[in-house]
C-alpha cells in the first residue's frame, strides 16, 4: 500500500494517522514541536462532558507511538513536495534535538540538575521549564530536548546522564518519503492578546488569556490546579471573562467567529464555580455560540451553578489603586445600565488563527489560503476536506476554527480519502508490473 504523510500531530493528525495505520497504510506523522499532542494536551477538561482532556488524548498518543505502521517525525517540518497524487515525493527536515533518541530513557535526571529556568511556552506563560526539558510530563516520544538558545553549557547534565545520551553536537537531517497522499492537519495558534492593547494584557499581571487560565486550572499544570493572581499569588475573589478577543473584530480584520471560545469560557467558569463557589464569575459576551450537541444544556448548567452572563463588551482596562489594581466600565446592552467592575482576575477569551507556518506550508503544497489565512479546502456540500490539488487533503482547524469533535470528524474524512489514494497507487503499481 502507498504511504501517506500527515502534517501536524495534534488531535486531528493523530486521528488521521491512526485511521490510516489501522487500515494497513504506512504513515509519516510530521510535527514541528518536540512532542505530538498539539493544543489538546494543554487543556484541562473538554466540553460538554468535562472529560479530562489528557485522559482521552494520552492513550491515543501512546497508540501512535507503538503502532507498527506509524513513523513519528518530531521537531520536523516539510521542506519540499514534488510529484502528484499517487506519487508525491516529500522532503522532511528534522531539526537537531541534541539527544541520542535511542540512548535516552526519558528518566529526567538532566532536567533535575539543569540550573537554567525559562518561560515554558507549553504552559502559556504561567510556568517555567529548564534548558533541557520535556514540554510536559506525558510527552510522546518520552525524550528530552535541549534548548541551545538558553543552555549555558555548564556541563552538569552531561555528567548526570548515565546513558550518555546528551550530544554536544547535532545537525539537521533530511528524510525523503514517497507518498500516495498528504493530509494537512496543522491546527491553529491563539490570537496574540497584546494586539488588543486597551484590554491591558501584559500591562496588568492579572489579565490572562483563556489558555493561561486553562494551564492554571489543570491539576498537572504549573500551579497544580490552583487559580492564582499572578500579581500576588492569592486566590481571586472575582473573575471576569471577556469574550471575542481577537474574533469578530472588523478593525483587526478578523471577522470570523473562533467557534470554541464561548464553550471554553463556559466550561472554565463552571469548573471554577463548582470547585470554588465563593468566587464570583462573570462572562461578558456579544453572543453566546452554543451550537454543538449538548452545548445549550451545558450553558444552562453554567447558569445553574451561578455563572453570571452579561451582554456587553467592556471599555479600556484602567489601573485602580483602590480596588483589585484594575477596573473597567461596561454597558449592559440588554438593560442599558452601566457597571464599573474591579475584577481580581480578568480572562481574555482569545480567538484562534492559522499557525505562523501555515502560509509557507500552503505555498509549498500549492494550496490557496482563505482571506483569514486558513487553508482553503474545496468545501462544497459534498467535499469538506479536498483541495484544488488531488491527493492533498486538509482537516481540522487548519481549514477554519473547529472544536475537537468537528476536528476529529474532518480528520476521519480526510484519512478515508487518503486511504483510497493509497489503495489506488498500490493497484496501479501492481498493474504496471
Ligand atoms: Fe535521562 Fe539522559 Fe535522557 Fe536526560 S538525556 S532524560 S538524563 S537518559
Ligand atoms: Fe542545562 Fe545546558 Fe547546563 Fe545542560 S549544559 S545542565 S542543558 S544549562
Ligand atoms: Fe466570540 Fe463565542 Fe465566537 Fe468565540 S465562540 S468568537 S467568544 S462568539
Amino acid at each position: 500500500m502507498g504511504d501517506v504523510v500527515v502534517i501536524g500531530a495534534g488531535v486531528s493528525g493523530i486521528q488521521a494517522a491512526l485511521d490510516l495505520a489501522n487500515h494497513g497504510v504506512t504513515v509519516h506523522l510530521v510535527e514541528r514541536e518536540p512532542t505530538i499532542g498539539g493544543h489538546m494536551a494543554q487543556l484541562d477538561k473538554t466540553f460538554p462532558t468535562n472529560d479530562c482532556s489528557m485522559c482521552i488524548l494520552s492513550p491515543k498518543m501512546v497508540e501512535v507511538q507503538r503502532h507498527a505502521n506509524i513513523r513519528i517525525h518530531t521537531l520536523s517540518e516539510v521542506e519540499k513536495i514534488e510529484g502528484d497524487a499517487g506519487h508525491f515525493r516529500v522532503t522532511i527536515r528534522e531539526h537537531p534535538r541534541y539527544i541520542d533518541m535511542d540512548a535516552c530513557t526519558g528518566c529526567g535526571d538532566c532536567i533535575e540538575i539543569c540550573p537554567v529556568e525559562v518561560y515554558n511556552r507549553f504552559d502559556a506563560g504561567v510556568g517555567v521549564r529548564k534548558a533541557i526539558y520535556k514540554p510536559h510530563p506525558q510527552v510522546v516520544p518520552d525524550r528530552v530536548v535541549k534548548d541551545t538558545e538558553h543552555c549555558i553549557e555548564c556541563g552538569l547534565c552531561y555528567d548526570a546522564c548515565g546513558p550518555r545520551a546528551i550530544l554536544h553536537e547535532d545537525a539537521e537531517k533530511e528524510h525523503v518519503v514517497d507518498a500516495a497522499a498528504i493530509v494537512v492537519t496543522t491546527g491553529y495558534d491563539i490570537f496574540d492578546a497584546r494586539k488588543k492593547s486597551p484590554l491591558g494584557y501584559l500591562k496588568f499581571p492579572d489579565v490572562v488569556t483563556s489558555l493561561e487560565l486553562e494551564r492554571m486550572i489543570n491539576a498537572s499544570g504549573p500551579t497544580g490546579g490552583k487559580i492564582r493572581r499572578l500579581s500576588d499569588g492569592k486566590e481571586p475573589k472575582s473573575i471576569v471573562f471577556i469574550q471575542c478577543v481577537g474574533s469578530r473584530d472588523m478593525p483587526l480584520k478578523r471577522p470570523y467567529c473562533s467557534c470554541v471560545c464561548c464553550m471554553q469560557a463556559i466550561k472554565n467558569a463552571m469548573l471554577i464555580r463548582e470547585k470554588h463557589p465563593e468566587i464570583e464569575v462573570t462572562i461578558f459576551y456579544m453572543d453566546i455560540r452554543a451550537y454543538g450537541k449538548g452545548y445549550e444544556e451545558y450553558y444552562e448548567r453554567a447558569k445553574g451553578v451561578g455563572v453570571r452572563f452579561l451582554r456587553g463588551m467592556p471599555s479600556d482596562v484602567h489601573a485602580d489603586n483602590n480596588g483589585s489594581g484594575m477596573c473597567f466600565q461596561v454597558e449592559n446592552t440588554e438593560t442599558g445600565g452601566v457597571t464599573v467592575l474591579h475584577p481580581d482576575l480578568l480572562v481574555l477569551s482569545v480567538g484562534i488563527q492559522p499557525t505562523d507556518a501555515t502560509a509557507a506550508l500552503a505555498g509549498k503544497l500549492g494550496l490557496p489560503l482563505e482571506e483569514t489565512g486558513f487553508i482553503r479546502s474545496v468545501h462544497d456540500a459534498m467535499d469538506t476536506v479536498g483541495t484544488i490539488r488531488p491527493g492533498i487533503y486538509v482537516a481540522g482547524a487548519a481549514i477554519a476554527p473547529k472544536d475537537i469533535p468537528d476536528s476529529v470528524a474532518s480528520s476521519e474524512s480526510a484519512a478515508m480519502r487518503a486511504f483510497i489514494d493509497a489503495k489506488k497507487a498500490t493497484a496501479a503499481r501492481v498493474r504496471s508490473r
